[in-house]
């Protein structure tokens, strides 16, 4: 099943309002390319002023809280990104993993009230060096998927990222093979799950990827997308790889 590929980008902790100008940039070359979703996950102090500056391009939060409302300082929830105008967001990126202490059981409440309330959501898992080295990458991930996932969900409001910690901003790619061995199981593992509907959640890969390796990346058998990082801050970086994506 083919799937229509999906980029988005993680702005993590940069942005200001000075960046709009950029992000009309990315907004106006990805509508240039219609087969293809494009998104920014931005910090949630810009969303706002990001929808009113582009208001027909999708944007997305990088966390939520897994509660609706309460006693949690600094913390946001699935309706407040949605009164911002956010229609995404992130969970379990493994920097909260890593720097929140965020679990998989978190993670999966988090998904689970991203999507209760309306939001599509990019539910990230990946392994660390030292798993990988160990030759135990497949069953970390798989394993980290399978406690991850919320309970149900509609294919279409679900993506899954695949992001190899090591890979993460350090400009060391997965290789197709091993990207590929990853992509065919989690599948296996979202059809387990929920029946036929896992073979429409999109499987974006992470970790690097930029003008010069996407279209190999994309070609890559149950990759439907990627989630960029650094790349995903300026146009010049961004636009490239919608366009290797929709060349795919
Ligand atoms: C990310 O943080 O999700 C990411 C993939 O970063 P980069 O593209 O910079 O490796």
């Amino acid at each position: 099943m083919t799937l229509r590929k999906y980029v988005a980008g993680n702005w993590k902790m940069h942005g200001t309002a000075s960046d709009l100008v950029e992000i009309g940039a990315i907004a106006a070359g990805s509508a240039t390319h219609a087969g293809v979703d494009s998104a920014l996950c931005l910090p949630a102090t810009l969303i706002d002023r990001a929808v009113r500056s582009v208001p027909n391009f999708p944007f997305g939060g990088q966390d939520v809280h897994q509660d609706d409302k309460g006693a949690h300082t600094g913390c946001i929830s699935a309706a407040m990104l949605i009164d911002a105008g956010a229609s995404i967001v992130i969970v379990g990126h493994s920097e909260r993993r890593m720097e929140q202490c965020e679990s998989d059981a978190m993670v999966k409440a988090k998904a689970e009230a991203g999507l209760k309330a309306g939001l599509s959501v990019i539910l990230c898992i990946g392994e660390s060096l030292e798993v990988r080295e160990a030759g135990a990458a497949l069953m970390t991930v798989q394993a980290q998927l399978d406690a991850s996932l919320p309970d149900t969900a509609d294919g279409a409001k679900l993506a899954i990222a695949y992001e190899p910690i090591w890979a993460i901003g350090t400009g060391k790619v997965a290789s197709p093979t091993d990207i590929g061995e990853m992509h065919d199981a989690l599948r296996q593992r979202l059809i387990a799950k929920y029946g036929d509907a896992g073979n429409g959640v999109r499987i974006l890969y992470g970790g690097s990827v930029n003008a010069s390796n996407a279209e190999e990346i994309f070609a890559v058998d149950n990759v439907d997308g990627a989630l960029v990082g650094g790349a995903s801050l300026a146009a010049e970086k961004f636009l490239p790889i919608v366009a290797a994506a929709a060349s795919n």
